[in-house]
């Protein structure tokens, strides 16, 4: 899978994809990632990619020239790729959309700056935008890269034979189980004995209904849109008996 990253800061991706997960799939040739300065493609003498926006007010908007050249260059090289903006305003990111761009063939990825990007470059180019959440950042940059590894990991060969995205959380629609490792025992807290027990049908269902528990207490929204098997609902009532009962 190729990654186009459209950035006027590079250099801010060194370091995150250099490393672990990424830095596996990249020399594994599971994915590339291209990186395109936006000012590269700006005409003036000075390589100017923003100005003032029209009506006035504070901040600047990313120019729409240097940018229709940079994705328009990128779309002629990679014409099978999607072209995704980084966006406040975009779909807050799930597993369930990185799992939809793991299958595609590439993505472009647009990194705004400033107050963000003309309007009609949005209208013109863009497939999709995404969010990272209701908060704002002060450039795309951060979001391409949390993109870039949720999208990664879950192309197959991309985690090694130990690491698995089987029963991460989401994977199931459920947060995941609670993990320990040695000691066990540690500063008074003991691992459940289930885990210790060596018994894998006990420590799947121990697993389960802890992975229910966690996503009722935590995320009770997420619940609501789980297939439930006939299991889940009886744990499900047996975590609300216990709840009654530690009161
Ligand atoms: N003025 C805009 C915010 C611009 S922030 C507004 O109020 O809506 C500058 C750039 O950061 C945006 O163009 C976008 O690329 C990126 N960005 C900011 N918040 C983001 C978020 N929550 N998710 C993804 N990208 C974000």
């Amino acid at each position: 899978m190729i990654f186009d990253i459209l950035t006027l800061f590079p250099g801010m991706f060194s370091g995150p994809f250099d490393e672990s997960i990424i830095r596996r799939a990249k020399d594994k040739q599971l994915i590339d990632i291209l990186f395109h300065n936006i000012r590269d493609w700006a005409t003036d003498r000075h390589q100017t990619a923003d100005d003032s926006p029209y009506g006035g007010g504070a901040g600047m908007v990313m120019k729409p020239e240097p940018l229709a050249a940079c994705i328009e260059s990128v779309k002629a090289m990679h014409k099978t790729s999607s072209v995704v903006f980084t966006s406040p305003h975009g779909r807050p990111l799930t597993h369930r959309i990185a799992m939809d761009f793991a299958e595609k063939p590439g993505l472009i990825i647009v990194c705004g700056r400033y107050e963000g990007i003309d309007e009609r470059i949005r209208s013109l180019y863009a497939d999709d935008e995404i969010s990272l959440g209701d908060f704002v950042l002060s450039g795309g940059e951060i979001a391409a890269m949390a993109l870039v590894d949720s999208v990664t990991r879950l192309i197959p060969g991309a985690l090694g034979s130990l690491e698995s995205a089987e029963y991460d959380s989401f994977s199931d629609g459920l947060l995941e189980y609670p993990h320990y490792t040695r000691p066990p025992e540690f500063k008074g807290l003991s691992v459940p004995d289930t885990l210790l027990s060596g018994n894998h049908e006990l420590i799947r269902k121990w697993r389960r209904k802890e992975s229910l528990r966690k996503t009722r207490t935590l995320r009770p929204d997420l619940l609501s849109q789980v297939m439930l098997t006939r299991e889940d609902r009886n744990m499900l009532i047996e975590i609300e008996q216990e709840k009654h009962c530690d009161l």
